[in-house]
Order: structure tokens, then C-alpha cells, then sequence
């Protein structure tokens, strides 16, 4: 039960006032269904304005505050934008300029003769200064004043900077008074503000203490929980499993074992072969052949006697493996069942016998596998694929299902840092497929100026005329979404004019309907030409697919660039990847794209990555998504991480773990960070 001072923190959103239905759904898209979580919805910049009393004070580029009175409106001869011609105390002229339809609204706001305050970024436009869409326009100086520092916030469609900023107020307003629990002599040393004022600082401007508190906060909670499920693991009986190697010598592979494998089954063997249960991580980047060590690994469990489990995130997914597995075991005798959702019926019961008297040894599945109805002669190993897509919660509840806890090797592609492995997976063993099965092609990257658009273009129709496809990926980078989306559907347009309905267009805002039978037409060889934003989904496979195209490639995160890159050299034939730059670039970006080429090894990359990434940060940049954390930046990662960690080991090992008057307080951190699976567990066990 989370603890009553917690309550008003959880609250819906829709009890704020001004949330009605229209508002509910790009909260939710931004995952702001609570209070605490508008409370935490950190911006991501502030824009710092100067109040200035006339013109001659203005610097190009500089946002500012300035009364202004508008003298003339200029409506658009043709194509070109909506004027008002405005002036400034001293009788210097400047112009308010409009693109599109919001001479309407300009209008309004700026009627001639009046005197309005006016905040916006001044730019050259000739001979006269500019301000193009101002951010605020207001009739009394009280409003824009009040703006010198305006927070930004990560928005989505439908929201609007003005309308999330009384959100958040709304939800600081309320906010608990909550006890101490980060360690007195840290909190000292490092001169960080209580909880409550840290949520307050961090929201009002730049104070890189609060953020750090508050990062530090998350990390804290993070690293105490998954202590906790170490040390509950520790306490654990599981079942040695030591397997005679009967069945793996059946096995008919038609390759010889990576290195890298041989090594991780060794290392897999040694720890099922122990009484308490394994907790083990295999990394590996796509390709790299975890499905074979998945298989050795429950043979073992076979061997021993006793029945083991695949996991599997999705549907397909799952038959994908159960395909791939059964092909493997035909003629060691071992029965393999697939269970999922859809499986209803009589069916559904053989298998539930099956596995209940044991004549089932290995089960595939998606989660359906672990719901009540699902009982087991004897799981003793549950090997779970993709395991950044599964909580840590759903890892522990499998944990349960047997009499004695059974063996858990944990598998992802997602090749991230050491540090970060320590984040997310903290109370785990690490193996790790680094080396790639013989006889793959290496992907020819190349990084190629925007400015040479015609020879990609023309490189693009000698690739389709020999029959092979490409992918064009648009980037999706700006606050605003709709300006991606607008550049993409205007690449693809262009594209289209040039190849014709050979290309399909696929993002984020397309009805699941449309987006599919795009991704079906491209699969199917209908389509020689995908263009697509950054959402490309991750079953993607098409190995006749051999070129791929990313524009504005410096914007891309190393590690992004390298999963999209992955989309290609899936096939026999070579395949190409071009990363197009613009014709500005900064010194880090420039060297991600170096990096780029020379290497496709995803564990350098992830760790050159983070180093890149490390310094250019202002704020605690969000990081998309790998990361566990939500409010730590990587920076603040590599900083405090290795403090929350030992910190959290003290609180357990020498401060009484929860039981104590810190201990309590950290209770409440680890619900308020919803690792309260942790508490739980401390409970049981
Ligand atoms: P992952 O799940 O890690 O992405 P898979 O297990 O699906 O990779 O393996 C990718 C491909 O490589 C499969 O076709 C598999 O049969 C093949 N493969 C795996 N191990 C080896 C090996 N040692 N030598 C050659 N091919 C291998
Ligand atoms: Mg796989």
C-alpha cells in the first residue's frame, strides 16, 4: 500500500481545473496522467528575455521584452507574409511579420495606434529589425515582465507551452512536505535543496543543485530497489541445474559457436549449476546469435529434468522463436509448446496439461505464459527476450510462479554502456555476445553533404533498377513534431514526383491501418522506396532492402543511428548506409558521423556515445528511452550514479535498510519513483 502522504501526489490529472477531455490525451501522449508527474515534467530549456526600452539596445538574435506601437498592417502582396509595421518609444521602426494564416490573430493582438508589449527574438530583416511570431503580446507590462525566464516544456499535439505551464503550477501548488532521504553529510556537502523547493527551483530556471537533487533522487531510488531485489535473490533457494549434456550433443547446428557464445553458455551453465537462481543478462546486438544460447541454456534446464520457459514481448515475436527453436530441436525428442493470448479452447487446455504434468519441457510465449491459469510440473529457468521491453515488477512476478524461484537470464539487443548496465540491470551478471557470427557483410557507411542531393538522388534510382529497395529516414527532432512530420511529407513528396508510386510513406501520425499496409506494400516488394521518420518499427525485416538514406544524420544520437542502420545488411547482397549532413556541423556531431564509419560494433558505439553526449548538455536533456530514468541526464548518470549506488548499499547493509527512521523516508522515495516492487519484495521475503 503506498503510504498516505504520497496520496495527493498521485491524484489524476483530470482533477485539475481547465483539464477537460480535450487536454487528457496529449497528457497522457506526454505520460502525464498524475500529479507527480506533471510535478516532474521538467522543462527542457529557458528562454531568457531582456527588457529593453527602445530599439538601439537590441542585439541581433536576442530575445527580448519592448513596448511597442503598431503603426501601419501590410497585407501580403501574393505569397508573402503579413506586416505590421510597428514602433518603439524613440521612433524607431521595426516589423512584427506573420507567415501563414495568422494575419488574423496579428490583427487583434496588434491593432495601430495602441501601444502593446511585445516579446519575441529580434532578427535582421534588411535594413530593419524584425520579430517574426512573437511568443507574447500583451496590453499591460505586468504579463510580459513576469516572462524575463519562461520555462520550455516538452510538449505534444494538442498542448500548448501556456496551458502546460498552469498545469505544472497548479500540481506545485500542492505539493507534500516530504521527510529526508537522502543522507544528511550528502545533502550538506553538496548543498542541495529539500525535495519539495528542489521541484520548485528546478521549474522556475536554470539551477543545476535542484536538478541534480532531484536527478539524484531517481537514481537513489532506482539503485536502492534493485539492491533489494539482490539482496532478496540472495536470500532465495532456487534449483541447481547441472545438465549431463545429452541433448545439446543432438543438436544438429549447421554453424560452429561464436567464441562469444561458447563463453556465455559457459558462463550460463556455471551459474544454473548454483542453489541460489541465476540472475543473468545476455547482451548482444542484433544478429549477433542469442537464440541458439537461449536454446543451450534451457536444454541444461532439460538435462537436469526440469521444464524451461521463453518470453517473448509480442505476439509475433514469439511464434518467430517458437518456429526457430523447433526447427533446432527436431530429432533431439524434446517437446516444445507455444502459448499465447490467442490460444483458446481445447487446444489451449493440451497445453496447459502439458505443462502441468511435465510432458512439455519448453513453453513460448508471450506474458500469457505466467497468468494464474499457467502452473508448471517443474519451471525451473525462464529465459525473457528483449528484456527492456518487460519492468523489472513483470520480472519478479514470473520469479514467483515456481515453488522455488527459478533461474532468470535476461536478453536485449539494445547494446548500452557499462554504466548505464549498472542503471538498469544493477542486480544482474553480464554476458555478452561481442563478436558477430562469421561471414557478415560489413555495411559500406558513407557521410555525404546535403548539398550533393542529386547524385543520392540519382544513386537511389540505380539502386531501385536493379531491383533492390531502400529506406529514406526523415528526422524527427524539433519540439514541435508537426515541422518533422511537414519535412518528411515534403521529402516524400519530392521523391514521389521523382520516382513515382514506387515509394510509401510511413510516421508516427498515420492511422495504424494506413501505416501498416505502407509497411506491407514495402515488404512485399511492392514498394521499391520506404520513407519513413524515426519510428520504422523494430520487427522490421526486409532483407532485400539494402540502401538506406538519413537525412540530417548529425542530429542523431550514435546509438539511434546504429539501430536504424541495423534495418539493412540482412541480406546476401552488400548493403549501403548514407548518412547526409548538413552544411553546419558542430565538432561532436562531426565525430559521431566519423565514428559512424569506421565502426559497427554497437558496444563501442553506445560507449563512444556516451561520452560524446556527456558534455554538450545544458539541462538534463530526456534521453530517448535508454535509459531507465526520466529525470537524470546522462551526465548526471556517470555523476551520481556510482554515489546513489554505494549510498543505497549503506542504507541496507550498515542503516537497517527500511526498518530505520531514514529507512522510512526512503520507503516513501521508493514509491513516489514507483519502485515499490522493491518493498514488496523486502516484505516477502
Ligand atoms: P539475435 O537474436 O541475437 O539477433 P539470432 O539468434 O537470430 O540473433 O541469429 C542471427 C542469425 O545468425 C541466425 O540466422 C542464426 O542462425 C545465425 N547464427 C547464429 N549463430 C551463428 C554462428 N555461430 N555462426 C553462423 N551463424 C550463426
Ligand atoms: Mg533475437
Amino acid at each position: 500500500m503506498r503510504p498516505e502522504a504520497l496520496n495527493s501526489l498521485f491524484v489524476e490529472t483530470d482533477a485539475l481545473d481547465g483539464v477537460g477531455p480535450k487536454l487528457m490525451r496529449p497528457l497522457e501522449k506526454l505520460g502525464l496522467t498524475r500529479i507527480r508527474d506533471l510535478a516532474y515534467h521538467l522543462p527542457d530549456r529557458f528562454v531568457e528575455r531582456r527588457a529593453i526600452a527602445n530599439l538601439d539596445e537590441a542585439a541581433v538574435g536576442e530575445n527580448v521584452i519592448i513596448a511597442l506601437t503598431p503603426r501601419e498592417h501590410r497585407s501580403p502582396s501574393g505569397r508573402g507574409p503579413f506586416r505590421v509595421m510597428a514602433e518603439d518609444a524613440v521612433g524607431n521602426i521595426c516589423t512584427i511579420t506573420y507567415f501563414g494564416r495568422a494575419s488574423y490573430t496579428a490583427k487583434k493582438q496588434l491593432p495601430v495606434g495602441e501601444l502593446r508589449w511585445v516579446a519575441g527574438r529580434i532578427d535582421q530583416y534588411g535594413q530593419m529589425l524584425q520579430i517574426v511570431h512573437p511568443e507574447h503580446i500583451s496590453e499591460d507590462a505586468s504579463a510580459p515582465i513576469g516572462k524575463l525566464c519562461e520555462p520550455i516544456y516538452p510538449l505534444s499535439e494538442g498542448m500548448t507551452q501556456g496551458r502546460i505551464g498552469a498545469l505544472v503550477a497548479q500540481a506545485l501548488k500542492g505539493l507534500p512536505e516530504l521527510p529526508e532521504w537522502i543522507e544528511h553529510g550528502l545533502i550538506a556537502q553538496k548543498d542541495w535543496p529539500a525535495w519539495r523547493e528542489a521541484l520548485g527551483e528546478a521549474h522556475r530556471g536554470v539551477n543545476a543543485a535542484a536538478r541534480d537533487r532531484l536527478a539524484y533522487d531517481e537514481l537513489f531510488a532506482n539503485a536502492l530497489a534493485l539492491m533489494l531485489v539482490r539482496e532478496s535473490n540472495r536470500s532465495q533457494r532456487g534449483t541447481p541445474l547441472v545438465g549431463d549434456g545429452a541433448l545439446r550433443a543432438k543438436l544438429r547446428l549447421p554453424f560452429a559457436l561464436t567464441g562469444a557464445q561458447t563463453r556465455s553458455i559457459a558462463e550460463i551453465e556455471g551459474d544454473l549449476a548454483q542453489p541460489s537462481p541465476m540472475l543473468r543478462l545476455l547482451q548482444g546486438d542484433v544478429g549477433s546469435g542469442k537464440t541458439v544460447v537461449a536454446l543451450s541454456s534451457l536444454l541444461i534446464a532439460v538435462e537436469a529434468g526440469a521444464q524451461g520457459a521463453l518470453l517473448a514481448p509480442t505476439e509475433i515475436l514469439a511464434r518467430q522463436h517458437y518456429e526457430t527453436l523447433s526447427r533446432m530441436l527436431q530429432g533431439t525428442g524434446v517437446e516444445i509448446a507455444l502459448l499465447t493470448g490467442r490460444d483458446k479452447g481445447k487446444a489451449r487446455e493440451a497445453i496447459l496439461m502439458g505443462l502441468l504434468d511435465g510432458s512439455i519441457q519448453i513453453v513460448v510465449g508471450t506474458h500469457a505464459i505466467f497468468q494464474d491459469s499457467v502452473a508448471y510440473r517443474n519451471l525451473a529457468l525462464v529465459v525473457i527476450d528483449e528484456q527492456h521491453r518487460f519492468g523489472v515488477g513483470q520480472r519478479l512476478m514470473l520469479a514467483r510462479k515456481g515453488r522455488r524461484a527459478p533461474h532468470t537470464l535476461a536478453m536485449t539487443a539494445t547494446p548500452i554502456p557499462r554504466t548505464l548496465t549498472l542503471a538498469q540491470y544493477g542486480e544482474m551478471e553480464v554476458s555478452k555476445l561481442d563478436e558477430l557470427p562469421p561471414g557478415r557483410q560489413a555495411i559500406d557507411t558513407r557521410v555525404i553533404s546535403v548539398e550533393r542531393m542529386d547524385d543520392v538522388i540519382g544513386g537511389i534510382a540505380r539502386h531501385i533498377e536493379t531491383g533492390q529497395q531502400a529506406y529514406w529516414v526523415c528526422p524527427m527532432v524539433n519540439e514541435n513534431e508537426n515541422e518533422d512530420l511537414a519535412a518528411a511529407e515534403a521529402r516524400y513528396a519530392a521523391l514521389k514526383e521523382r520516382f513515382g508510386d514506387t515509394v510509401a510513406l510511413v510516421h508516427g501520425q498515420l492511422r495504424p491501418e494506413a501505416k501498416d499496409a505502407a509497411m506491407e506494400r514495402f515488404a512485399r516488394g511492392e514498394a521499391s522506396l520506404l520513407v519513413a521518420t524515426t519510428v520504422i518499427e523494430v520487427g522490421v525485416d526486409v532483407p532485400n532492402s539494402t540502401l538506406m538514406v538519413i537525412e540530417q544524420a548529425e542530429r542523431f544520437g550514435l546509438a539511434q543511428l546504429h539501430q536504424l542502420r541495423g534495418r539493412v545488411g540482412r541480406g546476401s547482397e552488400k548493403s549501403t548506409c548514407l548518412l547526409l549532413r548538413g552544411t553546419q556541423m558542430s565538432e561532436t556531431a562531426r565525430q559521431r558521423l566519423a565514428l559512424m564509419r569506421e565502426t559497427q560494433d554497437g558496444f563501442r558505439l553506445a560507449e563512444e556515445d556516451l561520452q560524446l553526449r556527456g558534455g554538450g548538455e545544458l539541462l538534463g536533456t530526456r534521453q530517448s528511452g535508454d535509459t531507465p530514468f526520466r529525470i537524470a541526464s546522462l551526465e548526471q548518470i556517470q555523476k551520481l550514479l556510482p554515489i546513489a549506488h554505494d549510498d543505497a548499499r549503506l542504507l541496507i547493509e550498515r542503516d537497517g535498510g527500511l526498518a530505520g527512521p531514514r529507512g522510512e523516508a526512503a520507503r516513501l522515495l521508493l514509491y513516489l519513483f514507483e519502485r515499490d516492487w522493491g518493498v514488496q519484495l523486502l516484505r516477502s521475503g
